[in-house]
Formats: C-alpha cells, sequence, structure tokens
C-alpha cells in the first residue's frame, strides 16, 4: 500500500426527511443563496421542501446552471455573492449544480484579475464561502468530495479543479428523490458511479487488500442495484444502496493508498466539451477501447474483477482478463447504452488527432496511473471508439 493522507469533514444527512433537519448546520442568521438548475427542483417539490427549512433565514436564488455548468454562467452569481454578501450557499441538484457551487463558493472570495486562474493554474483551492448541498441526483460523488469541473463555452475546454477548501460543510442525501430522477439520468448515475470505482481500482496493484475489497463490494453493490432502480426507482431500499454506492464512489476512500488512473475520465471530458455528449455517455464510449488497449498493463486487475467480481473461474489469464472488459461493456449495455461514438455524433473524423493535439497542448504527454498513455495511444484509443 503506499503512504497518503486522507480527510473528509463533510457531514452527511442521510435519509427521508433530513432536508427539514439541515437548517440545524446553516450558521444561525446568515444570508443563504439557494443555486439550482433548470428547474427540476420545482416539478419535483424538492424546492418546497428546502424553502421550509430555510424558514427563519434571508435567502436569495440563483437559477439556471446548466448541466457541464459553464464559467460565464456561474460568474453572474459569483458577482452576486459579492455584491449581496452572501454568507452560505446551497447547492440543490445534481453534480452541475454542486459542482458549479464550488466555483462560485472559491471564485467569490478569489483575488486575483481572472478567476479561471483557479482552474488553469491548478493550485489547490484551500478557501471559499461555506455551502452545503442537497443531492438530487445520485451520480458523480461531488457531495462529498472537493472536485469539480467546470466548462468554459468560449473556448470548449472542461477542466477539473480541486483542493480542500472545496468540501460541502454538509450533504443531504434522501433516497426518496431518486423515485422523480428520470430514466436517462438514472442509467448515467450508474455508468458514472462504476467509472468512478474502476478508475481507482483497475490500477496495478499494491497490496491494499481493504481498498480493493470496499472497490469490488461498490461494484458488485451497483451490479445489484442497476436494474432494480432503472425499473422501479420509487424503490426505496435500492435507491438507498444506490445512492450511497454514488457517493463511496468517489468521496476518497477507495483512492487511499492506491495509484489512481483517471485517463477515462480525461478523453471523456474532451467529448462532453466537444460534442456536449453526456458526461457518463462518454465514459461508456471510452472504457472499453481503454482497457482493451491497457489490458497488458492492467491484466492482474482485470483478472481480480472477473475472479471476484463477475465470478469468472474459467480460462487463461488473458481470456479472463479480456471477459473482464466485456463485462462492463455489457454493463453499459444492458442499461441500453451504446459504447460508440458513432450511436451519438455525426462528425467525428478527426477529433481523435484533435483531443490528442490538445493534451500535448496543455503538457498531458502521459495519462494513466503509469503515465503511460501518451497522445499517439489516445488517438487510437479515442479512433476505436468512434
Ligand atoms: P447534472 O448535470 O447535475 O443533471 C442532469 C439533469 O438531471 C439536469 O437536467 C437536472 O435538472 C436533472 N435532475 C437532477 N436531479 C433531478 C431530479 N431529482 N428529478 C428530475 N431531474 C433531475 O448531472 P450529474 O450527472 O449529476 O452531473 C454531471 C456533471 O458532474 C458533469 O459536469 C461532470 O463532469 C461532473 N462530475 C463531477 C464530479 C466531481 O467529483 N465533482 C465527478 C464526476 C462528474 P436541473 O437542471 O433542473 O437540476
Ligand atoms: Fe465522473
Amino acid at each position: 500500500m503506499q503512504n497518503f493522507d486522507f480527510i473528509n469533514p463533510t457531514m452527511i444527512k442521510f435519509g427521508k426527511d433530513q432536508i427539514g433537519t439541515m437548517n440545524q448546520v446553516i450558521p444561525q442568521g446568515a444570508k443563504v443563496m439557494v443555486l439550482y438548475g433548470g428547474g427540476s427542483i420545482k416539478r419535483t417539490g424538492i424546492y418546497d421542501q428546502v424553502m421550509a427549512a430555510l424558514k427563519g433565514f434571508e435567502v436569495i436564488e440563483f437559477s439556471g446552471i446548466p448541466s457541464n455548468p459553464e464559467f460565464e454562467v456561474l460568474m453572474d452569481a459569483v458577482k452576486i455573492v459579492q455584491s449581496d454578501n452572501v454568507q452560505f450557499l446551497l447547492a440543490v441538484g445534481g453534480g452541475s449544480v454542486i459542482d458549479g457551487t464550488k466555483f462560485i463558493s472559491a471564485a467569490s472570495l478569489y483575488e486575483g484579475d481572472d478567476p479561471w486562474d483557479l482552474i488553469v493554474k491548478q493550485e489547490p483551492i484551500m478557501q471559499g464561502v461555506p455551502f452545503g448541498t442537497v443531492l438530487t441526483l445520485p451520480a458523480t460523488g461531488s457531495e462529498m468530495n472537493y472536485a469539480a469541473v467546470i466548462t468554459k463555452g468560449e473556448t470548449s475546454e472542461k477542466l477539473l479543479m480541486q483542493g480542500l477548501g472545496l468540501f460541502p460543510k454538509f450533504s443531504v442525501l434522501d433516497p426518496s428523490v431518486v423515485s422523480t430522477v428520470p430514466k436517462r439520468q438514472l442509467v448515467n448515475g450508474l455508468i458514472d458511479s462504476f467509472s468512478h470505482v474502476l478508475e481507482q481500482y483497475l490500477t496495478y496493484p499494491v497490496g491494499a487488500m481493504l481498498q480493493d475489497r470496499y472497490a469490488e463490494s461498490v461494484l458488485k453493490t451497483l451490479i445489484e442495484v442497476a436494474p432494480v432502480i432503472v425499473n422501479d426507482p420509487s424503490n426505496y431500499e435500492a435507491a438507498a444502496n444506490y445512492m450511497w454506492c454514488c457517493t463511496n464512489a468517489l468521496n476518497g476512500m477507495l483512492q487511499n493508498g492506491v495509484p489512481v488512473d483517471w485517463g477515462v475520465h480525461m478523453i471523456g471530458h474532451e467529448l462532453t466539451a466537444l460534442y456536449h455528449t453526456d458526461h457518463a455517455i462518454t465514459l461508456a464510449i471510452v472504457s472499453p477501447s481503454y482497457y482493451r488497449h491497457m489490458v497488458d498493463a492492467k491484466e492482474d486487475k482485470l483478472i481480480q474483477f472477473a475472479e471476484r467480481v463477475v465470478g469468472i473461474t474459467e480460462g487463461t489469464k488473458r481470456e479472463k482478463a479480456l471477459a473482464a472488459i466485456d463485462f462492463i461493456e455489457d454493463y453499459f449495455n444492458r442499461l441500453g447504452v451504446e459504447c460508440k461514438l458513432s450511436n451519438y455524433v455525426e462528425n467525428y473524423d478527426g477529433c481523435a488527432q484533435a483531443i490528442a493535439k490538445t493534451f500535448e497542448d496543455r503538457g498531458w504527454f502521459g495519462l494513466g496511473e503509469k503515465q503511460s498513455v501518451t497522445p499517439k495511444l489516445v488517438t487510437q484509443i479515442v479512433e476505436a471508439a468512434y
């Protein structure tokens, strides 16, 4: 096992009716900005529950944070936070609203000239306006981690920002909200969380026995609940397990002391930036091709996945490793998701070269846990995913 530092200060309020208790953990007398997206929270009744819980607080609202939250929109909120002296932010939504709120939190206290520098300079973000979240869509894990992914429309960039200052103070996880989530987003959440685990688990083995079994437990639970959730999102027990899996997939526990990859996400972000394809769909497109190209480097862990997660006992080492990748592709397919770019985009010629060039321009000459995924290999991976 490798050395690691671990901290996760986010308080989780999990379960039915927990939205109503969050006034206990927002500083008394704080001026609160409630942030949300395109208005689904009004249709689902979550907005009314939040407003009832905030009775007694001075509240202002900022709506319209889009999926793949855009810097340009978020900067409008930053101006209001600064001019109206907002003291607490409450994100009510999925990963996009939470990530957007993380950026607003940090940018509101930023003293430099251009808040986009918070992202491009890649310095750890250590402070921000305090914020909490009410999760409406299990998927990203953003509710319990210190990362955010922000898009700049003007330049078609989609980039990560991170730092200890981006942890939510608290997150409310009420599995009842899952019953309102459209099938497309449920499927996205089941793919994104699965991929988050794979990015931290399918790396070369370092004897992190607990982390491996923790990752395998999340994967097996997702595999078990996926068909139940898709067919009946009002099944509370399945929803509770699905929601907690998504959080555990990316709250730091799985990455402690192990090498992490994130190559699938890095390539996926470029596809979203180019074609606005849903984040999770890009992961389903990239993953099978990525893992087939990396089968030598990842063979031991792919075999472990085949044996422990899928239960494959027969075959040579290589056959087991390839069967593991087939199983991953099949997991996406069984959710109704095709794993080729051509299923979603018409004009994709040249995009593999364009993505590789972008990585070179950024100085990203080697992705993956061993930095072995060169721009040339990225080109091959994306071309094979056409
Ligand atoms: P999302 O973009 O937050 O939401 C997708 C759609 O679902 C929106 O239209 C939203 O509507 C709707 N929705 C949300 N909750 C709903 C509910 N209860 N009922 C009905 N509709 C609902 O999706 P996401 O997958 O959670 O987030 C994706 C973003 O997170 C991407 O930008 C991705 O790159 C990022 N990400 C971040 C991390 C991280 O660690 N920070 C990790 C992975 C991915 P409204 O607009 O009305 O809310
Ligand atoms: Fe993700």
